[in-house]
């Protein structure tokens, strides 16, 4: 299976070299994992009687009767007659013509394939598959003829569908059942009345019936499921059991004394479960690797502070880091004013900070003066050194690469725990599949008294009304968003739609009755920090912003936000965007306003907004209109391209793969039963191969 392709018969350097270049064929295996995309029929033969103008593909039997050129130069064509006992049908050949005119015996037998078209009222096949019928293959099988995606370069060396086709078909007949070793258990099999191996893929390429196609696919979709399945849960078991962690095994007096002193509200019944979790991971003496979702205004800050004040009771420092600067400061200024009069230092580093700042926070960080370390990027940079990292925590996670957090574990000796905190609903199925090798937790429940927020779509020609509602809602006291998308590929005239909005807006609320503050990425972090805290500090009634404050902000007396062209988010953003109001006690308002013509997927979006405030559920519909490919947090990991399955479609594969592996890992995780040694055998085959969300 690993021979290099060059040495399957019919593949010279030329074609190898096509093959590697074009479709990533480098190995025998490789090319048995081409996948066809359907397959054409090839069992029936129809009378050319039969053909009508709404035949696509067809196959008939019958003798050539009569053969002539026509036309000169381009019009050159070779017309050839098949007569079949019902009527006739003309076939026509534009190029090849004298190669393919030798072939073209008067009386002689053809099977012949192709798409029917019509010309002047008769059937007509251009560029036909010819196969002359003798004694040898008159009486042939016939079969279902695979169609292989073959890129436009593929099919310019003509290395198109046909040629994949027929090198799959050399490459089965040299194959045997242990070069395609079974790699599911045999009893797992029987359960799921699966194919074998060998015979799916055969079958996917080369199927005698639908009935065997489906069950090749079905097998195969199957397998890939359970084995992404199997390997991320061996992966959370490895480091549930075998990682080394640090231990936090007391709760102490930092935590108690906040608890029971400062603790500004009871802790909603989700936040103390997630705590436990987390209490449980760290004192395990495995590394925890956590991701915890919760829905914006979940109150997942707190888990957080919570969590970090344990690991500084047990003598670690923690870091919190946050995608933006304006986000970052907020964490520093919520945790600085929380843990006010708590013997525990907190700093704060960002790309803003100057150098001086920089300096002590180094220091004090590496000597261990600063308990909780918040900030951004700059974190991970190479200069920050812990005197002992305990915990790491990664808020709105999606924000941040894989490669990027990796950087923060190799601030210790021994790996700091990790919790990765994440707005970003992601479906419950798609979560386990795409991060089931870290634990997860979730965050199910609001703080009590939140009212919901009322949606609305107005389009724009209702401006004027939905500009007089912000001032009856700025005349009892609250504060307004208003929001205007910025996309990276019509940055310029989304910047130009924003100073138009701005310059309209302040001519709805002339200063001095009111004050607006604006905030968009063209701006130096100092102005964007100093127009952000007048409006956090109520000084303005109204914040014109691009999407900069999506993540994080806290305003609880914001209690209206209008969306421009909202047609243009995507439903998590939208969601985003929503929670940044409600946060308070009073009524709040999201007002969608988009222009009057939309698109059908627009409007979906617009409707779902408009019906629910929960997130998963949104992020659910998200995954329905989307498909998984897109969701958010997911498209990075790479971990939920499957070649077969669609882990929507095929949601009861899915469960059932996780189950059976579920199963497989609590009874023998090693896999040494014998039943299980197929499945040893296969991983260990396929070392290396995979690409981790190892936090991840
Ligand atoms: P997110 O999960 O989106 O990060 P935050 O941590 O910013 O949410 O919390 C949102 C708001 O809810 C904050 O103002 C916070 O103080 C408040 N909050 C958090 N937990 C509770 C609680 N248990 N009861 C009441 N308010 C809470
Ligand atoms: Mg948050």
């Amino acid at each position: 299976m690993s021979s290099p392709i060059e040495y399957l018969k019919g593949v010279g350097p030329f074609r190898a070299d096509i093959l590697k270049k074009e479709a990533g064929i480098f190995t025998f295996n490789d090319l048995l994992q081409y996948f066809p995309f359907r397959h054409i029929d090839r069992t029936q033969i129809t009378p050319i009687s039969k053909i009508n103008p709404e035949t696509d593909y067809v196959q008939v039997k019958g003798k050539i009767t009569a053969v002539e050129i026509l036309g000169e130069n381009r019009a050159k064509r070779l017309v050839a007659t098949l007569y079949d006992g019902t009527g006739e049908l003309e076939l026509v050949w534009f190029q090849g013509i004298n190669w393919i005119e030798k072939t073209l015996h008067i009386g002689a037998p053809f099977l012949v394939f192709g798409k029917a078209g019509f010309f002047m009222n008769s059937p007509q096949i251009t560029h036909p598959e010819m196969e002359l019928l003798t004694e040898a293959n008159k009486n042939a099988k016939s079969f279902l003829e695979p169609i292989y995606p073959g890129t436009e370069k593929l099919k310019a060396k003509s290395m198109g569908g046909r040629q994949m086709g027929k090198l799959t078909f050399t490459l089965l007949q040299v194959l045997s059942e242990r070069d395609v070793a079974e790699n599911i258990p045999k009893d797992i099999l029987e359960k799921f009345r699966l194919v074998k191996r060998f015979d799916a893929y055969k079958n996917i390429h080369f199927p005698a019936s639908q009935n065997d196609y489906q069950k090749a696919v079905k097998r195969i979709k199957f397998e890939e499921l359970f084995i992404s399945q199997l390997r991320m849960g061996l992966m959370r078991f490895k480091r549930n059991n075998f990682s080394k962690g640090l231990i936090f095994s007391k709760v102490g007096n930092l935590f108690n004394d906040f608890y029971n002193h400062h603790l500004p509200f009871e802790l909603t019944g989700a936040q103390k479960r997630v705590l436990k979790e987390i209490r449980k991971d760290v004192g395990s003496g495995k590394q925890m690797n956590r991701l915890l979702q919760g829905d914006v205004g979940s109150g997942k800050t707190m888990v957080a502070l919570l969590a970090m004040l344990i690991a500084a009771d047990n003598g670690y420092q923690s870091c919190f880091m946050a995608p933006t600067e304006i986000l970052a400061r907020q964490h520093f200024e919520n945790l600085k004013s929380m843990m006010d009069g708590l013997p525990a230092k907190i700093g704060i580093l960002t790309g803003s900070s100057t150098a001086k700042e920089k300096r002590e926070i180094l220091r004090a960080t590496l000597e261990g003066d600063i308990t909780i370390l918040t900030g951004t990027h700059a974190l991970i940079e190479d200069t920050v050194k812990f005197k002992n990292l305990g915990l790491a925590i990664v808020d709105e996670q999606h924000r941040f690469g894989v490669a990027q957090r990796a950087r923060l574990w190799d601030k210790n000796e021994i790996n700091p725990h990790i919790l990765v905190m994440t707005a970003t609903p992601i479906p419950r199925t798609l979560a386990l599949t795409a991060y089931g090798d870290l634990d997860y937790s979730i965050m199910d429940e609001m703080p009590p008294g939140r009212i919901p927020i009322i949606t609305v779509h107005r389009m724009e020609y209702l401006r004027p009304q939905v500009m007089n509602f912000i001032k009856t809602e700025i005349k009892q006291g609250r504060q307004a968003y208003i929001i205007y998308p910025l996309i990276e590929e019509s940055a310029k005239l989304d910047f130009e739609d924003l100073m138009r909005g701005y310059e309209e807006v302040k001519a709805y609320f002339p200063e001095p009755q009111y004050y607006i503050s604006m905030v968009h990425g063209r701006q130096k972090s100092a102005e964007k920090q100093t127009n952000m805290n007048r409006f956090v500090n109520g000084d303005t009634n109204i914040m014109v912003s691009t999407t900069v404050i999506e993540v994080g902000v806290n305003v609880p007396n914001a209690s209206v936000m209008v969306i421009e062209s909202a047609e243009k988010f995507g439903l998590p953003q939208l969601h985003q965007l929503r929670g940044r109001v409600g946060r308070g006690s009073q009524k709040s308002y999201c007002i969608l306003s988009t222009k009057v013509k939309l698109s059908a997927d627009a409007k979906q979006r617009l409707k779902i907004m408009c019906e629910t405030n929960d997130g998963f559920k949104i992020a659910e519909k998200d995954l329905e209109i989307r498909g998984p490919g897109d969701v958010e947090g997911t498209r990075q990991s790479g971990l939920l391209n499957f070649k077969l399955a669609n882990i929507i479609e095929d949601k009861k594969i899915l469960e059932a793969a996780r189950l059976t592996a579920e199963k497989i890992i609590s009874e023998d995780p090693m896999l040494s039963s014998s039943v299980n040694s197929c499945l040893r055998g296969f991983l260990e085959s396929e070392k290396g191969k995979t690409a981790w969300s190892k936090i991840s």
